[in-house]
């Protein structure tokens, strides 16, 4: 059993007791003043702090901590792991940092980026500052905010990215040049200079300059200049012919700018490729010099009129207007006018008249009567309309002068009424003279008839013979006047054109032939005949001059004939076919002659004027006739009468 203590053990002890309290007390106050500098240091850190336990729980989070995070300390400590406010593509990575950190302290990174998603859901760009508390397995991880420069930074990126691709996929090239060397360049360049951007940026920019321009002058002394003029803060754009990388020459057309980058200047230089350009440029030229010349070249005159003003003319004109370009360029139009018009109309007031016209897009076709440079005056065919060049209204007037042509017309129509004039003598005269003839005719005859009725077989015989020639002298010679009295008939004893029945007209013809057609027994085949205007006398005499021609000239088959008529539109073709001794080629345009005929009278009666009649009768009803024929194969004479049915 244990000795109870002395008081005095006691006392001894309590005082120990005391004095071991009295060091506690001092370690603990210790203690507490340490933990109150690391809360006020942790709270007060500047950074959001916390501190993560093994097992990812936030155990402490500090003020900063609790506005980055968006929630009070009762809502973070001990209730959230890190894992929920880490945006998940950056989890990965993380949690494996955590896991490393608490097994090598040194392996894993002691600070890294990651994209916080807070309470608020919004993104926070974190640069996260983090270490083991020694001796635990709590990490503490200090976490700054970069949102604000990572937004800004990405805001340049994109920009820079945006202005990259616009250089890249820029149409024309560009290049940007410090003093004598490229610095950068796009893609459309190493295209156009056919090279790597290594090799394009590493060349001298010489490389690409022949030495000398067309007009002699050095390409450097071009380049300098336009440097010089884009340093004044000109943007020079000139045509220049440069070297492709392989040293081919093209025609370019460049831009000089100055910008500033970085506080630098630099030449921005943009460079196009005008073969294509100078090619159609020089194609053009050579399509105008063509144009030139055909306008200079041009019988008729041609001239350009802007504003009432003479603004070109060719070789023509000046030959037409007996004047020097200096006379007509830049003159007003209407200087070449005489004040009045063939019409008696005041030049200008019609002139403005057909401008309207022209201006609505007419071309005009007019007689329009011009001065000369000399005072002398003209009449001209002109024609006037606008046409329109680089976007103006023009007017292009071609005068042809018409002064012989008129004079021609003029003494045509004095020709045709003279002709006129002779003709109706010549008929009159024909009438006139067959006409009268007739009576002594007719007493003569009958004359010669009573010699021959009265002294037949009383005197000798060689009186007999000489009296029977008088008669059939005197007979045929009647048969003449009376044919020629019948053809100046045609044309003076002529009756108006009215509708006419074809059908009744034929008829008459053929009963006035009724007698040689029966003494013939010629057959005749008429078709249906139409009704148009004519003068019925006169075509019942031109079917009996055909039908009865058509028997009398029969072969030795029995005569058929046949009438046709066909429609053909404004007129009709009318035909007669016989199948007689037909006519040999070469007397198929005299057969229409006056008083041509192919055999004697005795074969075959007649005085060659029956088919002249025919033709009168067709012209003076506005048709032609003809024939086709072979000899022994019958003859068709063909006539047209204008007419529809
Ligand atoms: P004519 O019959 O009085 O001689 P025409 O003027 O009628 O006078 O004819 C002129 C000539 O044309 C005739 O002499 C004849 O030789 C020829 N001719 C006219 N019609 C026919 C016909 N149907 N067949 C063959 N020859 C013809």
């Amino acid at each position: 059993m244990a000795k109870k203590p002395t008081y005095l053990e006691l006392v001894k002890k309590i005082d120990q007791l005391e004095k071991k309290c009295a060091k506690y007390a001092s370690v603990d106050e210790q203690y507490r003043n340490a933990e109150s500098i690391y809360h006020t240091f942790f709270e007060n850190s500047g950074a959001a702090t916390i501190i993560v336990e093994d097992d990812m729980t936030v155990s402490f989070a500090n003020k900063q901590f609790e506005n980055l995070y968006g929630a009070g300390k009762q809502d973070i400590e001990g209730k959230i792991k890190w894992t929920d406010f880490v945006h998940k593509e950056d989890l990965e990575f993380m949690q494996h940092y955590h896991i490393l950190r608490r097994i090598d302290p040194d392996a894993a990174p002691d600070h890294y980026e990651f994209r916080m998603i807070n309470r608020l859901k919004q993104i926070k760009y974190i640069v996260n500052t983090e270490a083991i508390i020694p001796g635990t397995k709590k990490s503490i991880a200090s976490l700054i905010d970069i949102t604000d420069r990572k937004l800004a930074e990405e805001a340049l990126n994109e920009s820079e990215a945006k202005f990259r691709t616009l250089f890249e996929s820029a149409s024309d090239t560009i290049i940007l040049a410090d003093r004598d060397r490229f610095i950068d360049c796009n893609q459309k360049t190493l295209d156009m200079f056919g090279c790597s951007r290594e090799e394009f940026l590493a060349a001298n920019p010489q490389k690409f300059w022949p030495e000398f321009q067309p007009d002699g002058k050095p390409t450097s002394a071009l380049v300098i200049e336009a440097i010089k003029s884009a340093l004044r803060g000109d943007t020079p754009t000139f045509e220049i012919k440069y070297c492709r990388y392989d040293g081919t020459i093209f025609d370019s057309e460049m831009t000089f700018t100055i910008v500033k980058l970085g506080g630098k200047k630099y030449l921005q230089a943009i460079v196009r490729d005008i073969t294509e350009r100078k090619t159609t440029e020089m194609v053009l030229k050579e399509g105008e010099a063509k144009y030139r010349a055909l306008f200079e070249l041009a019988i008729d005159t041609i001239i350009l009129i802007n504003n009432e003003t003479i603004v070109d003319c060719n070789f023509a004109t000046l030959k037409l207007f007996r004047g020097t370009r200096d006379q007509l360029i830049g003159h007003k139009s209407w200087e070449f006018m005489p004040e009045f018009q063939l019409d008696g109309l005041l030049s200008k007031d019609m002139a403005k008249e057909k401008i309207q016209k022209a201006l609505k897009g007419e071309t005009l076709f007019l007689e329009w009567r011009f001065i000369r440079c000399d005072g002398s005056i003209f009449d001209a065919e002109l024609t006037f309309n606008t046409i329109t060049l680089k976007g103006e209204k023009y007017f292009q007037a071609i005068i042809r002068d018409i002064t012989e042509r008129k004079q021609a017309a003029e003494q045509m129509k004095k020709l045709t009424q003279e002709l006129e004039r002779s003709n109706t003598d010549l008929a009159q005269f024909a009438y006139v003279a067959s006409h009268d003839l007739q009576e002594p005719l007719r007493m003569v005859t009958s004359f010669v008839q009573l010699l021959q009725h009265r002294y037949q077989g009383k005197l000798d015989k060689n009186a007999d013979e000489f009296i029977s020639y008088a008669v059939d002298g005197a007979s045929h010679m009647q048969r003449l006047i009376n044919d020629l009295l019948k053809y100046s008939r045609v044309g003076t004893h002529g009756k108006n054109l009215e509708p006419t029945n074809f059908n009744i007209v034929i008829n008459h013809a053929l009963s006035n032939l009724s007698k040689t057609i029966k003494e013939n027994n010629a057959i005749i085949n008429i078709d249906h005949l139409p009704t148009i205007p004519a003068d019925y006398t006169q075509l019942v005499q031109l079917f009996q001059n055909l039908i009865s021609n058509a028997i009398k000239y029969h072969s030795k088959k029995q005569p058929e004939i046949l009438v046709k008529a066909i429609n053909k539109g404004d007129f009709w073709l009318f035909s007669v076919r016989d199948n007689g001794i037909g006519i040999d080629k070469e007397y198929i345009d005299k057969i229409f002659i006056i008083f041509q005929r192919l055999h004697n009278k005795s074969k075959y009666p007649g005085t060659g004027i029956g088919l002249s009649i025919c033709k009168k009768i067709v012209e003076r009803h506005g048709g032609r006739i003809w024939v086709e024929s072979k000899p022994s194969q019958g003859s068709t004479f063909y006539f047209t009468i204008p007419g529809k049915q």
